[in-house]
């Protein structure tokens, strides 16, 4: 397996956001355990500040970690007007970073199909997405990683509590419907301000993201808003939501599919489980800030 050479020197801010950033993907990829000996991980580049963060951390515990991985930059040039197509090759060159960089013109389709006005992100994504599970296959990634953050997961959690009726958000690791591909998402527990912060620190070279034109979705739009108008008046509100994606208690929520209600019975014995929840609280899950570093990958 090759292993670009990557030396970086870096002013005191840098490094110390960079090791935060590491402990946090670290603690993310051994929780789930998203990456594993021999994985060929291929890291979805879009050019954006998270993506572009996701694949400078994965270089740096690529170089730490005591297993072995490859690592392949893949973007796909969706032949949005004005994209910068040297960009991203230019600079992957310049650091030494395998890569595939493909061109398909999803822009037209998109364009087509969808009226003027609507948002254009979902059948865009979903065709993104189709090009990027066979250029994973051509490649044999045995691993897809994507740039999804923490906020990211906490927002789609709230969109769909608001809008969809349903209890869920994005996931760390997904397999993907067909049974072929295993995606992760090493960022699952950084916060997106940490990835800004990082991101005009190494100085990435950002293409913006409005290229296509479409418009902001709306909902996303209020539901992240809301989240932060909720935090300045709370701090420390969002680290509580994304901490209770983790600590979930299907007897106290109303899905029969997780939980037997129909055969709940009483009983003259003690239970460990029964109403505790609702007397005890159980012992919190140690904060990631304070969890013990995943050795796995930092030593
Ligand atoms: S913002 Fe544009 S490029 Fe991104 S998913 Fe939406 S339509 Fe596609």
């Amino acid at each position: 397996m090759s292993v670009p050479t990557y030396t970086p020197k870096l002013d005191e801010a840098t490094e110390k956001m960079q090791t935060r950033l590491c402990r946090l993907v670290g603690q993310a990829i051994a929780d789930y355990r998203l990456i594993e000996e021999g994985d060929k991980v291929m890291v979805c580049l879009s050019g954006g500040k998270d993506s572009y963060g996701l694949l400078d951390i994965l270089l740096v515990l690529q170089q730490r970690a005591p297993i072995r991985f490859d690592l392949i930059a893949v973007n796909l040039d969706q032949r949005q007007p004005g994209f910068p197509a040297e960009m991203l090759p230019q600079y992957l060159s310049s650091r030494g970073i395998p890569f595939h960089i493909e061109a398909r013109d999803t822009y037209s389709i998109v364009k087509r199909l969808i009226p003027e006005g609507e948002t254009t992100c979902s059948l865009c994504s979903r065709l993104r997405r189709g090009h990027l599970y066979r250029i994973a296959t051509e490649l044999g990634a045995t691993k897809i990683a994507l740039g999804h953050h923490r906020d990211d997961i906490v927002e789609t959690l709230f969109l769909n509590l608001l809008y969809s009726g349903k209890l869920k958000a994005i996931p760390p690791k997904l397999r993907s419907k067909d049974g072929r591909h295993i995606v992760i998402r090493p960022l699952a527990l950084v916060k997106e301000a940490d990835l800004a912060r990082y991101a005009e620190l190494r100085g990435f070279p950002i293409i913006p993201c409005d290229l296509c034109g479409s418009q902001e979705d709306l909902k996303r739009k209020k539901v992240k808003a809301f989240l932060q108008q909720w935090e300045r008046e709370s701090p420390g509100c969002s680290d509580s939501i994304a901490a209770a994606l983790s600590n979930v208690a299907p007897s106290l929520l109303m899905d029969s599919r997780l939980f037997d209600f129909a055969s709940l019975t009483s009983t003259v014995t003690d239970q460990s489980e029964g109403d505790i929840w609702l007397d005890h609280e159980p012992a919190p899950r140690e904060p990631i800030e304070a969890a013990p570093q995943p050795l796995e990958f930092l030593r």
